[in-house]
């Protein structure tokens, strides 16, 4: 069974996860965006064997606590290649806000689309979603009753993304929500990077960017 633990850290209130498979004890950390002794001590207070920690994508508000919970966990980093450009900028984009950049640590393996990630028992896919920034990824757990969608930063509880940072881009996040989300089990949970977890359904019905790419059909 799918076990999902949300942490929201930072000044940016990002959310991070802690996908359990509850058979194994096996987990993989979502977006270490800040807080590393906080998120560590929730895994160590859940006693997972945590595998790797997954970067949706590499705003800082989702890699800030990288370092320090890479350093402690040893655990290796994942991340599309296409969000490199993001990643190497992570310095500026802290000075962008004023933040004290949080050191670097090397991507250990890039994902691809459609790649079937294991976490025990578990198995999830890697959705390439761009347009929020250029290598966002998503992690679609489809066999679980009901389905989850780690979404990262490009959909929410009625919004989406931002796309006017480096990288970003309106048609293409519209894009990959016609074209990837609208399909999507309805009663998929949706696990977003900011905010409280929705539903497929209930995005499609009410938020004001999914709800007409869905009457567009
Ligand atoms: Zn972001
Ligand atoms: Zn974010």
């Amino acid at each position: 069974m799918i076990e999902i633990q949300s942490l929201t850290v930072g000044p940016f209130q990002s959310n991070c996860y802690v996908v359990v498979c509850t058979q194994t004890q096996k987990a993989l950390i979502v977006d270490a965006g800040d807080e590393a002794a906080r998120i560590l001590s929730a895994v160590e207070r859940m006693g997972v064997d945590v595998i790797a920690v997954l970067n949706t994508h590499a705003h800082l508000d989702h890699v800030a606590g990288l370092p320090d919970v890479v350093e402690s966990l040893k655990v290796p980093v994942w991340m599309h290649a296409d969000e490199m450009p993001i990643y190497d900028a992570v310095e500026q984009q802290a000075a962008m806000f004023g933040l004290v950049p949080p050191g670097r640590v090397e991507i250990d393996r890039f994902v691809e689309v459609g790649e079937q990630i294991k976490v025990g028992n578990l198995t999830g896919e890697i959705l390439l979603t761009p347009g929020h920034s250029p290598g966002s990824v998503c992690l679609g757990f489809w066999r679980e009753t009901p389905p989850r969608l780690i979404a990262g930063d490009v959909l929410f509880m009625g919004s989406i993304g931002r796309t006017d940072l480096p990288g970003g881009d309106y048609d293409t996040i519209i894009d990959t929500l016609r074209q990837q989300f609208v399909p999507m089990p309805p009663d998929t949970i949706v696990y977003p990077g900011h905010g409280p977890h929705t539903t497929i359904e209930a995005e499609k019905r009410a938020n004001p960017f999914l709800a007409p790419l869905v009457r567009e059909r």
